[in-house]
């Protein structure tokens, strides 16, 4: 009964077809082209042990250790065989790493709004994401918050304004593919544009107990402000302050705006704009690099100075390829999947690993300093988001700290593989 969805998982694909995965994995070559024949060598013999645990899952599969005749919930096994029969190296705990927006309840209300915080996702201590979508015209409220704003536009087109201390005023367009990012504290709108049906977007905030449902509304400062102080501070009279609203807005329709052009000469001449920029076309850049397995475009406060405290890389993988073993010294990692299907496993001292599988719209989870990799087992692109609270993107891959070391370190570590219990037999009981 459960053979089918056994079939599709990564580790019943025979062994030829394995093989080929890794000959196309850029990072694969690298290891293997290392230069010394005995770095090769000692490389197959990590394979060779790879081989031999594959074997022992494929017996377990053939005997009846992974039969389940009770109860199961199968569209879910089917898009997470690996997190739920995970391969044999895994091993222990590292605490939750995946949860998916398609499980986060919706705010509707001329569009709508979902969250991942660390009440969902508790290791998230850094990060928080919000998927939100604003149909033609409306809008999300002027607003501000306690963290910095991140967003990668998803579908469509819309207007943000954000405000700087100076008074100047920043206004800007932005489609799929461009991010913005606003300060903490700095008041800011975004707005659903045509042609499209307005616009969805992910927001990233560098809090993880963040709420959405918490930020500083106009709207809502308005409700619980006496009428004649507002009468006092914005010279308006009483009927005019009796139309202002008396709850929050958040997410509410309006007409489409003017132009991108007529708004910035509405708020004011060069000398009123923005000096700093706040969007920036990250689809559209050049790639940071480009290998046969795929590509990553890196964002972060190199080449976008507003963004001090987050760090971002648009990965994507292709059909067969590898995001290869590495971790990031300086943070956690926070990941939003848009594309395709992927398999990461997670590496945890003394001996942890997890492996989960991924689909669009779910969110990843790496602890700070922790080792992984990121397989596209799909057979269409596989892109992802990978976020931190850093002012700089910083890896290490496992394939160049071997390829920098003197060969005969590497024989040595990687030939030595016994058990611990094989080196230093435990002492005779007296
Ligand atoms: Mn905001
Ligand atoms: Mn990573």
């Amino acid at each position: 009964m459960r053979s089918g969805w056994l079939n599709n998982r990564r580790r019943t694909v025979s062994d030829q077809e394995k093989e080929i995965d890794f000959a196309k994995s850029p990072s694969r070559r690298i290891f293997l082209g290392a230069g010394s024949a005995a770095l090769a060598t000692a490389a197959f013999v990590g394979l060779a042990a790879n081989a031999q645990q594959r074997e022992d899952t494929r017996k377990a599969e053939r005997d009846r250790s992974s039969s389940d005749p009770g109860q199961e919930n199968r569209p879910l096994l089917r898009e997470n065989p690996n997190s739920n029969t995970p391969p044999p190296t895994d091993h222990g705990d590292i605490g939750p790493i995946w949860y998916s927006f398609d499980l986060a309840r919706k705010r509707m209300e001329g569009g709508w709004t979902h969250q991942v915080t660390q009440r969902e996702l508790p290791s998230s201590k850094d990060i928080t994401g919000v998927n939100m979508r604003l149909t033609r015209g409306s809008f999300r409220e002027l607003h501000w918050h306690t963290a910095d704003e991140w967003a990668f536009m998803l579908y469509g087109n819309a207007r943000v304004t954000v405000l700087n201390p100076d008074g100047t005023m920043f206004v800007d367009d932005v489609s799929k593919g461009d991010l913005w990012h606003f300060p903490a504290g700095f008041p800011h709108s975004i707005q659903g544009l045509g042609p499209d049906d307005g616009c969805e977007f992910l927001l990233v905030f560098d809090e993880g107990m963040f709420s959405e449902d918490n930020t500083f509304l106009i709207s809502a400062w308005l409700a619980h402000t006496p009428p004649e102080m507002l009468a006092k501070n914005s010279n308006l009279n009483r009927p005019a302050v009796a139309k202002l609203p008396t709850s929050e807005l958040y997410i509410f329709p309006a007409a489409l705006p003017r132009s991108l052009a007529e708004d910035k000469a509405k708020v004011g001449t060069r000398s009123e704009g923005s000096p700093i920029q706040y969007t920036f076309k990250m689809e559209a850049m050049a790639p940071t690099k480009k290998t046969a397995g795929g590509e990553v475009r890196i964002v972060d406060s190199r080449n976008f100075p507003v963004s001090k405290n987050i760090a971002s890389a648009l990965v994507t993988v292709k059909p067969g390829g590898m995001r290869e073993l590495h971790w990031h010294p300086n943070a956690s990692e926070w990941q939003f999947y848009i594309a395709g299907k992927g398999c990461m496993t997670v590496f945890m001292p003394p001996e942890n690993a997890r492996t989960m599988d991924f689909n669009a719209n779910d969110v990843g989870f790496i602890p700070p300093v922790a080792g992984h990799y990121i397989e596209n087992t799909g057979d269409t692109d596989l892109v992802f988001l990978e976020m931190f609270k850093a002012p700089q993107y910083m890896d290490f891959s496992m394939n160049n700290w071997i390829r920098r070391l003197p060969p005969e370190m590497v024989t040595s570590h990687l030939t030595s593989m016994r058990r611990r219990s094989e080196r230093f037999p435990p002492k005779t009981r007296r």
